[in-house]
């Protein structure tokens, strides 16, 4: 029994320090947002399992291995012979403005079925954490989704849903489509500000978090970036600022603070402690070169919390 289950795609990413097109070195590492909250995870003491489908191939390899090493339970991942591993390529385009490639059109987790995914939710979880990436894979993985939710609902587990929103991946209404159906079985819903119109109608950030509530949505959880968060449930609604640390490297930096969520809500921390250890966790992933490289284990979260700046010593 997991923690928390995770699915999703998981893909080779190779980063270039300037534009892929004048070549130069480049370094080879893992992504995907699931596989980052299930490492961010495990690192934290829980136990997470993350289950997807990668190819028969090196890719894959390196995608298990590091998920292993992270201490992440692989134990029903799908391996394909027909269909690769996405790939990932990571650039710098004038300006300096970071930009992605994507390399997993017809890879192997687009056809991700609920069948392939059933044995791992049936092997039980606290909470099953999903995004709005999966779902935009292709209509197996949308359905494989809507029915873990279902069926870890109807099992006693909490939902969490980090909306997630990858343009390159489908259209805005595509998303308003797949992802609306979702709600009835999320309990805890995270997204950036400009990602919430995708989930609720509504007249402003105000009336969206209401309808999200209204609809049975338990806990609200919306990202602003370097200008921290919001809470909303039931009862209360407050922001919190982001830590000030130096930028390194923003990506990753939301799937670590949904992390930090989760791992607070496992401790069973209040939503102070809970945003608290969100913002840590997005802060240090800010602050280190790689999307979970930087993320601290248990025994560092205390240093993590000293005030900006200090040195270790
Ligand atoms: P991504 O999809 O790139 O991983 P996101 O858009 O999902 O990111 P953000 O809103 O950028 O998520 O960041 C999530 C949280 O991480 C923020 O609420 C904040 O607490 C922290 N964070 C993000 N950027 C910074 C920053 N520059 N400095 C400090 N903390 C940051």
């Amino acid at each position: 029994r997991a923690d928390v289950l995770t699915i999703g795609e998981a893909m080779v990413t190779v980063r270039c320090a300037g534009p892929l097109r004048l070549g130069g070195d480049s370094r080879v590492s893992t992504a995907g947002a699931e596989a980052n909250v299930a490492i961010a995870l495990s690192r934290l003491g829980h136990t997470a399992r993350w289950t997807g489908a990668l190819g028969d191939d090196e890719p894959g390899e390196l995608v298990l291995r590091t998920l292993r090493a992270e201490g992440v339970l692989t134990d029903h991942v799908v391996r394909r012979t027909e269909a690769p591993t996405g790939l990932l390529l990571r650039d710098v385009a004038a300006g300096g403005r970071a930009r992605v490639h994507y390399y997993r059109r017809d890879s192997a987790a687009s056809t991700l079925s609920w069948d392939e995914v059933r044995p791992a939710v049936e092997a039980g979880q606290t909470g099953l954490h999903l995004t709005g990436i999966t779902p935009a894979l292709g209509p197996a993985p949308l359905e494989a989704v809507a029915a873990a939710a279902e069926h870890a609902r109807e099992a006693g587990a909490w939902v969490s849903l980090d909306v997630n929103h990858r343009s390159l991946l489908w259209s805005r209404e595509a998303a308003v489509r797949a992802l609306r159906p979702l709600l009835p079985y999320v309990t805890v819903l995270i997204a950036s500000d400009d990602e919430l119109d995708l989930v609720a109608d509504g007249d402003g950030e105000r009336d969206r978090v209401a309808a999200l509530l209204d609809a049975g949505v338990e806990e609200v959880v919306v990202k602003r970036g370097a200008a921290g968060a919001s809470y909303h449930d039931a009862r209360a609604s407050f922001d919190v600022p982001a830590r000030r640390v130096p930028v390194v490297d923003v990506v990753g930096a939301g799937d670590a603070f949904t992390a930090g969520y989760l791992s607070g809500r496992l401790d069973g921390l209040d939503a102070y402690g809970r945003l608290d250890r969100a913002t840590l966790l997005g802060a240090a992933s800010v602050a280190c070169a790689g999307d979970w490289e930087g993320l601290p284990t248990r025994a560092e979260l205390p240093a993590l919390a000293l005030p900006d700046g200090e040195t270790l010593r």
